[in-house]
């Protein structure tokens, strides 16, 4: 039994999009020259690049659900060229780099892709806020600031009383400010992507697929109302890679929550005194992802769980206790605006390796993957889609060198139940510690 994605319909952001267009599913047997599962940044950049590649191939885009309906339509929003947090304590500064340009690439494409294509997702280049509220948020600022000198990037240092005048709020004492990173509507960005195939693409959607099957030279794809023969399978399905088999025993499956507000009326905007359309991340990474939207909506995420069971959505009890820790973190930022509920609480599930090691290559003759992004996943599911798809056709490039550098074998991780044990009692000891952060 294959345990398949099921997100709920509880995200704002999808729920903030039109309707979707009526879905075409996988049906019959379909021959293909190239299939890639999973429509999310990964899988679409990797479809999109197969196809400019091979204009005169058959490209199938396969997803178990809606486009933006998985991890990749519920993010925060930030497409974050820097490092991620661990990858900028790597000694060697040219992995860094390497890590930066890659980084750089895929916002260009993201770039390129919405101006041509006029996606309306709130995309902008507006940099982010690192923020933090107590001495221990300072102290990782601290840390911040000496890498970010060694990585030579330029960033600003934002005292209390500027933040304030930004956020709408005194709660935070100071921030770093890096100006390369974009804001957007994450379920929006993804859906215009998906509308904007190549032709040569076709996305079957709600076709969950159940079993792979090596056949004489070819991959078997097996769904319910239809399969698919390819020679060629590219998997962008984060940590559901691991139900055909593969780095099943080194990828984490971790969840993290968000909530938002309705877009805020005038008086409320003025009680706010802030302004629109900026993001911050915390200082302290355990602490509390803020944004204020183009459309002034206020959202709040924190709060991560291991979920061995990943797969399906938190139940209704999980999900108040939760927006209850978010209402926590809203009112004492924002009490000036108790009275403004939140409309939407979500989870997404992504992959992490104990290592913070992202997976990206071949797995064995014809089937490739990228999987685990460590949660930042929009820059990199974008780029190493991409490089994945150039991988596949064998072409060659400094960016495919440069990925394959920086990336490697996630570790194996301890059977359970120790590995549940100690991965709850990280989070619950990094939530302690972090508990004024958040
Ligand atoms: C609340 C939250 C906030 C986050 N914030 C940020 C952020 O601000 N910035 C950032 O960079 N990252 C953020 N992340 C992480 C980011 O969303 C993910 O890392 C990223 O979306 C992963 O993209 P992906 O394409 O690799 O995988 P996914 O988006 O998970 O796509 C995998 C797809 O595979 C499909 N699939 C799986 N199994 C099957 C099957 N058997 N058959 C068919 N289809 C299948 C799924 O339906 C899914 O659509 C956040 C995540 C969450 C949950």
């Amino acid at each position: 039994m294959v345990n398949l994605p099921k997100d709920d319909r509880s995200c704002g952001w999808y729920q903030a999009l039109p309707p979707a267009a009526p879905v075409t599913r996988l049906n019959g047997v379909q021959q293909a020259d190239y299939a890639v599962l999973g429509a999310g940044f990964a899988g679409l950049a990797a479809a999109r690049r197969l196809a400019e590649h091979r204009p005169d191939a058959r490209v199938l885009l396969v997803d178990a659900q809606r486009v933006a309906e998985g991890a990749s339509g519920r993010n925060s929003g930030f497409v974050i060229d820097l490092p991620h947090k661990f990858a900028l304590e790597h000694p060697d500064p040219a992995h860094k780099q390497k890590l930066l340009g890659l980084n750089r690439a895929a916002i260009a494409q993201l770039d390129g892709l919405v101006q041509r294509h006029r996606i309306d997702c709130q995309w902008s280049a507006v940099g982010k806020y690192q923020g933090a509220v107590s001495a221990r948020g300072e102290a990782f600022l601290d840390h911040f600031e000496h890498l970010m000198n060694d990585l030579g990037e330029p960033f600003r240092m934002v005292g209390h009383s500027e933040l304030s005048a930004v956020l709408g709020t005194a709660y935070y004492r100071r921030a770093i400010f890096t100006p390369g990173g974009y804001l957007m509507q994450p379920a929006a960005l993804v859906r215009g992507m998906a509308d904007h195939l190549p032709d040569n693409v076709e996305l079957l959607e709600q076709s969950p697929i159940r079993e792979l099957q090596r056949q004489g030279g070819r991959w078997r794809l097996k769904g319910e109302l239809g399969e698919i023969h390819t020679p060629k399978l590219l998997l962008g399905t984060s940590i559901f890679t691991r139900e055909f088999g593969y780095l099943k025993h080194r990828l984490l499956p971790v969840m993290t929550f968000a909530s938002w507000t309705r877009p805020l009326t005038d008086a409320e905007l003025g009680r706010y005194g802030g302004e629109l359309n900026w993001g911050l991340t915390p200082a302290d990474h355990a602490g509390t992802t803020l944004r204020m939207t183009a459309d002034r909506r206020i959202l709040i995420r924190n709060s991560y769980r291991h979920v061995p069971r990943y797969g399906s959505s938190i139940d209704e009890r999980q999900r108040q206790r939760i927006q209850a820790d978010h209402r926590q973190a809203f009112l004492v930022r924002y009490p000036e605006l108790a009275e403004v509920p939140f409309t939407h609480t979500w989870g997404g599930v992504y992959a992490i390796s104990r290592n913070f090691t992202n997976f990206f290559g071949r797995l064995e003759d014809g089937l490739y993957a990228s999987a685990c992004d460590n949660g930042v996943g929009v820059a990199w599911g974008t780029v190493s889609g991409t490089l994945l798809a150039d991988l596949a056709v064998g072409a060659e490039s400094q960016q495919l060198r440069d990925i394959q550098q920086v990336t490697g074998m996630p570790s194996l991780n301890p059977p359970e139940p120790i590995l549940g044990m100690g991965v709850r009692s990280r989070i619950a000891l990094a939530k302690w510690q972090s508990r004024r952060e958040l």
